[in-house]
């Protein structure tokens, strides 16, 4: 696994979170949870890596972009649904 956890949360430790979210490790994680019951700090590497996956996913189906929103649309649609859009179908 390349970066394997340590190295990972090192990564995020000197904010190149983008290395990690890129790398082939995130997709190696069987979430086991091996590696989270051992840790003496306690951190949850299977969540992140988890989180990391979900990024890269939700960023190829990014479809709502807020900035391409005219204010005639802000004004006739709801709110929630636009809160649920971006939740849902942005990064
Ligand atoms: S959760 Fe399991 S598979 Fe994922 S990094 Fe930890 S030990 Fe490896």
């Amino acid at each position: 696994m390349d970066p394997p956890p340590s190295k990972a949360i090192r990564l995020l430790q000197l904010g190149r979170a983008d290395e990690l979210v890129g790398s082939d490790g995130i997709w190696m994680c069987a979430s086991c949870l091996v590696c989270g019951t051992r840790c003496p700090r306690g951190v949850d590497y299977a969540r992140i890596a988890e989180a990391c996956r979900a990024l890269v996913l939700r960023s190829k189906l990014s479809k709502v972009d807020p900035d391409t929103v005219t204010p005639p649309e802000l004004e006739e649609i709801p709110q929630q649904a636009f809160i649920a859009a971006f939740r849902k179908s942005s990064v």
